[in-house]
């Protein structure tokens, strides 16, 4: 595996590569990592059963797959790849990592205090009650320590849905997080929690972190919106003025955006005044109407579907819809508070959900289920030109699945024993960037001892500050 070296080195061998052109567009604005990250190096996964999710290399039930320096070099069978180290694939499955679409990452640390069965200690009322006490530590170690489930659990790209950024330094705390981790990401820019709804966001400090980020492959900014459909007024309650306004100056500032949404209210609201676009995302297709359908399509406009959290609400979950009529549809986690990160448990649950729903009468591949975890996510978040799929000149952005236990033995179809056997526990590497960042089940170089420790120090302190029992 790739050892730890000297930052140094890391610089000295990107500006080398910047001068010979064999860097993408913004790989300078993505180094320097954090120190505690594995460089890139090169390295060939052997053997492994390739599910490329790339039409034109399609699958290798004994394939390798060749990374140097952050970007896939070739896919195919006996790679010849003379001195890059050898990760044995044998008896697993290689393949794009999963791309979620929708996580609060900052709600992490808060599952002590949640009780599914007390009103009182569910996840939206703990969630606002700790919330307008966080710190920006507390932000930052929160989530932390989602995206090192993340990571273990095979997610490779993320959207930090934060919509509790209560100042600058919050919002920082967390575009820290996110690079500190090493996995891809976008960070939408949300509200306070509890914040005035008659007063608009902080476009001023978006504009200027957009410009702190700058052109980057690994990390890009959204805004995520304040609900407008009034369901949820916890998440903020504004009407189609403020939308408009808040709306309109984040798209001059260049970010998308991302929106809750409970049935049709919020579509015709948004189409009424206007603002749907390519560029906007919605989150949770529960209780629309067939012209919502037209609707999105004509926009442009895509859905984020959470099927975890999702199937215990109510409403039909219209995932299948969309998909017929051609809207783009991709997969989220949502929180890991209240639920788990579990992508092959989520693939499983669409696929139940729509024959449950249908009788079958929509086909829904277990293929197209990994489609839609990984190369729909990417296309989904703006960066399918750079992930979802192995494809030479790609940035290697991969997972290999064990195919080991009683559970999942002898296998069979691979997309099958993914979205039907498999569970997290059997990712075995997960690499971002070219780094592998989780390696035979333990984290290499995140220290998951100080993460898991800091979390419960600084959930314990904010308890005392909120006086919460
Ligand atoms: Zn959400």
């Amino acid at each position: 595996m790739p050892t730890q070296i000297d930052r140094r080195t890391v610089l000295t061998a990107t500006t080398a590569l910047a001068a010979a052109n064999l860097l993408p567009s913004g790989a300078l604005a993505q180094t320097p990592a954090p120190a505690s990250l594995p460089a890139r190096g090169e390295f060939v996964v052997r053997g492994a059963h390739v599910l490329s999710m790339d039409a034109a290399i399609g699958d290798l039930p004994s394939g390798d797959v060749h990374v140097r320096d952050g970007a896939i070099v070739a896919v195919g069978a006996n790679v010849n790849a003379p001195g890059a180290q050898v990760v044995d694939g044998k008896g697993m499955i290689c393949m794009p990592g999963f791309v979620d679409t929708h996580w609060h990452h900052w709600t992490t640390f808060l599952r002590p205090a949640m009780r599914a069965d007390d009103p009182k200690h569910t996840y939206f009322p703990v969630t606002f009650a700790l919330g307008v006490h966080y710190t920006p530590e507390d932000s930052y170690r929160s989530v932390r320590l989602g995206l090192a489930e993340a990571l273990s659990a095979g997610v490779t790209t993320t959207h930090n849905w934060a919509h509790n950024v209560r100042s600058p330094a919050h919002a920082d705390a967390e575009v820290r997080a996110m690079r500190d981790s090493g996995l891809r990401g976008r960070f939408a820019y949300g509200p306070a929690l509890g914040a005035p709804n008659d007063k608009p966001m902080d476009l001023p400090d978006m504009k200027r972190l957009k410009g702190d980020i700058g052109k980057n492959d690994m990390l890009t900014m959204g805004m995520c919106s304040r609900n407008i459909d009034g369901s949820n007024t916890s998440r903020g309650a504004i009407n189609a003025e403020m939308a408009t306004k808040e709306w309109n100056g984040v798209r001059e500032i260049g970010l998308p955006i991302t929106l809750h949404t409970n049935g049709s209210a919020s579509i015709q609201l948004l189409d009424g005044a206007n603002l749907l676009g390519k560029d906007v995302q919605l989150v949770h297709p529960l209780n629309l109407a067939e012209k919502d359908f037209d609707t999105l399509l004509k926009h442009g406009t895509h859905y984020s579907t959470s099927p975890l959290g999702e199937s215990g609400r109510s409403g039909e979950m219209q995932f299948i819809e969309l998909m017929q009529k051609g809207v783009l549809v991709s997969m989220s986690i949502d929180n890991v508070t209240a639920e788990r990160c579990d992508c092959f448990a989520c693939m499983h649950m669409l696929q139940t959900i729509n024959k449950h729903r249908t009788g079958g009468k929509f086909k829904l591949t277990t293929k197209r289920l990994v489609e839609l975890a990984t190369i729909d996510g990417a296309r989904d978040l703006g960066f399918d030109h750079l992930v979802g799929s192995l494809t030479p000149g790609k940035r290697a952005d991969l997972i290999l699945v064990k195919t080991k236990g009683p559970h999942i033995e002898t296998v069979g179809d691979p997309y099958d024993a993914l979205v039907q056997l498999a569970q997290p526990s059997d990712v075995d590497t997960a690499v971002v960037d070219g780094r592998i960042l989780y390696r035979q089940g333990r984290f290499t170089g995140l220290d998951y001892e100080k993460v898991t420790s800091d979390a419960t120090q600084s959930f314990t302190a904010l308890k005392e500050r909120a006086k919460w029992s």
